[in-house]
């Protein structure tokens, strides 16, 4: 297994005394797979992944990824937030490129790398742009090509669409397909969209409301290349509802 995460939990010490943001989760990821969390606000999701990426301590249990134990900053991986997190001073070819600078990685190559990425999320002719003349949906693009400039063998994403639009966010997730099957990574993906999650997923994880755990696993059993149309398919919506009936049987969704 790509990651091991055992009998992991967290407890945050606040000042207004502890907050049991995880309860105990044991989970497997397969190298290359792309998984996604659902769960209600607060449930632990962007605390489990910050645990993945050492940048917060878990309380108990282990989480080891590529064999190696997480217990301190594990910098392996890239990030992508929900805020795109550009800066505003540096054109868009220099916020891809900061990655190689913050590593202290060959500039020379992995220019050529950032401006093959960017052309391959349409942003070709963009380079010498500055976030503030992109839309929101293109500055995502960027802040995802600098998440995967050094090819990272495990790809975080925290609601990284979450504040696009509708329309705009079914063409990020067609095109974060496109380059996840191009050049595969293990993904962790964090939605409050149930049909996101389906369409994107080999797994979805449902968590329940905090303490968080792992209420089920749902196994998408959908062929790829995914196809926006395969959205209206039985099979599709037969996920989506089995998914929503495990929120109403954990009290997330009430009819009244
Ligand atoms: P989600 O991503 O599912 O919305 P979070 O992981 O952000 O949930 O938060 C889980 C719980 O832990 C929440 O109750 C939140 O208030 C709490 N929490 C998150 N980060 C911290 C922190 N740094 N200090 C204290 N409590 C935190």
């Amino acid at each position: 297994m790509f990651i091991t995460i055992e009998k992991v939990s967290k407890t945050y010490e606040t000042r207004s005394g502890p907050i049991r943001a995880l309860e105990t989760v044991d989970l497997t990821i397969r190298e290359k797979e792309f998984v996604s969390i659902v769960g209600p606000s607060g449930c632990g999701k962007s605390t489990l992944l910050m645990l993945l990426s050492g940048l917060v301590g878990h309380s108990t249990g282990s989480i080891t990824i590529g064999g190696t134990k997480v217990n301190a900053p594990y910098t392996d991986i890239g990030i992508v937030f929900q805020q795109d997190v550009l800066l505003e001073w540096r054109t868009i070819l220099q916020n891809v490129m900061l990655q190689a600078e913050v590593r202290g990685l060959d500039r020379r190559t992995l220019k050529d790398r950032a401006l093959h990425l960017l052309e391959l999320v349409g942003l070709k002719g963009f380079e010498g742009m500055y976030p503030h003349e992109l839309s929101g949906g293109m500055r995502q693009r960027a802040s995802i090509c600098r998440a995967l400039l050094h090819s990272p063998p495990l790809l975080l994403m925290d609601e990284p669409f979450g504040a696009l639009d509708a329309l705009t966010r079914d063409q990020l997730n067609i095109d974060l397909l496109r380059f996840w099957q191009e050049s595969p990574t293990t993904v962790l993906f964090i939605t409050h969209s149930v049909s996101e999650a389906v369409f994107l997923s080999d797994r979805v994880i449902i968590m329940s409301p905090r303490p968080g755990r792992i209420e089920e696993i749902v196994d998408i059993d959908l062929p790829r290349p995914r196809r926006m149309a395969m959205r209206e398919q039985p099979r599709f919506i037969e996920y989506s509802r089995r998914i929503g009936r495990v929120f109403e049987s954990i009290g997330i969704l009430r009819e009244e």
